[in-house]
């Protein structure tokens, strides 16, 4: 019979960026399924009460029965009943729907507020290689947790001009995270995305951001293109809805470099 499996914990991301609309959830599912693909056990978790992760892997959040709001402020379920598996073999999902807005409140006379979302996780730590949070588009309590319970944040930067100015405040938080809560906490790495090579802007963003933060900004880029919001349509990832396109591809590539990073 086999031993104990050999395997380390799972390595905890969290993606985050206080903008919405820069690409967090397209990067939670794409990453994953891109990672599964390459023969990693991913959890993704949903950890924005808008659950867009969930609807983009064809989860009604409204009629979840349990959610990770459940299991954050309740003890009526353990976590392995509420996590799902999804179509994407060797990935699965930690759903969240609206109840999750109430937690931001809820949690704050919780003892140990900041540490919730890490005692959920570490109970399944074992059973996954990565584990992926999608971050809702804010600093606030439930971000906060994320970066508790993570080791490493990834920051999708749509490259936009203003887009720079927010990235600031959120290493700011990123350090008093590290300092007060979680000095395990790293930057993984900073993403570009929505990029379009055919205007001279978001050539110049990249450049700026890339002579500012140098080392940690990924060498793959995510393009803007239509397919992205056409896989939330479909319900399923990137690297199946059109597997052959360069998103896929790109996200593919992410993978590598971030497995690379991890080690
Ligand atoms: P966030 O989670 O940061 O709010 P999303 O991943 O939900 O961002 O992306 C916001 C919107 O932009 C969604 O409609 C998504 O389909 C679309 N989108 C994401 N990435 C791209 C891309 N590279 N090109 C074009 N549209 C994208
Ligand atoms: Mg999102």
């Amino acid at each position: 019979p086999p031993l104990a499996d050999p395997r380390p914990p799972a390595v905890v991301i969290a993606v985050c960026n206080q903008k919405g609309g820069v690409g967090k959830t397209t990067t939670t599912i794409s990453l994953g399924a891109a990672l599964a693909e390459l023969g990693r056990r991913v959890l993704l978790v949903d950890f924005d009460p808008q659950g867009s992760l969930s609807v983009g892997l064809g989860v009604n959040p409204h009629t979840l029965e349990h959610s990770v709001y459940t299991l954050l402020l309740t003890r009526e379920v353990e976590v392995g009943e509420v996590i799902d598996a999804t179509d994407t073999e060797g990935m699965d999902l930690l759903p969240s729907n609206i109840d999750l807005a109430a937690a931001e409140l809820q949690l704050v006379s919780e003892v140990g507020r900041e540490q919730t979302l890490s005692r959920v996780l570490n109970k399944v730590k074992n059973d996954y290689d990565v584990i992926l949070i999608d971050c809702a588009p804010s600093l606030g309590l439930l971000t906060i947790n994320a970066l508790t319970a993570a080791e490493w944040v990834l920051m999708p930067l749509e490259c936009e001009f203003f887009a720079l100015r927010g990235i600031a405040l959120l290493t700011d938080t990123i350090d008093k995270v590290q300092d007060r809560l979680n000095p395990d906490l790293k930057v993984l790495g900073i993403l570009g995305t929505m990029y379009d090579p055919r205007t001279l802007h978001s050539r110049e963003v990249l450049d700026r951001v890339v002579q500012a933060f140098g080392d940690q900004v990924f060498h793959t880029v995510i393009r803007r293109t239509v397919k992205f919001p056409e896989t939330t349509v479909a319900g399923e990832p990137i690297t199946s809805y059109a597997s052959a396109s360069p998103g896929a591809a790109a996200y593919r590539m992410l993978a590598r470099e971030v497995l690379a990073r991890c080690r």
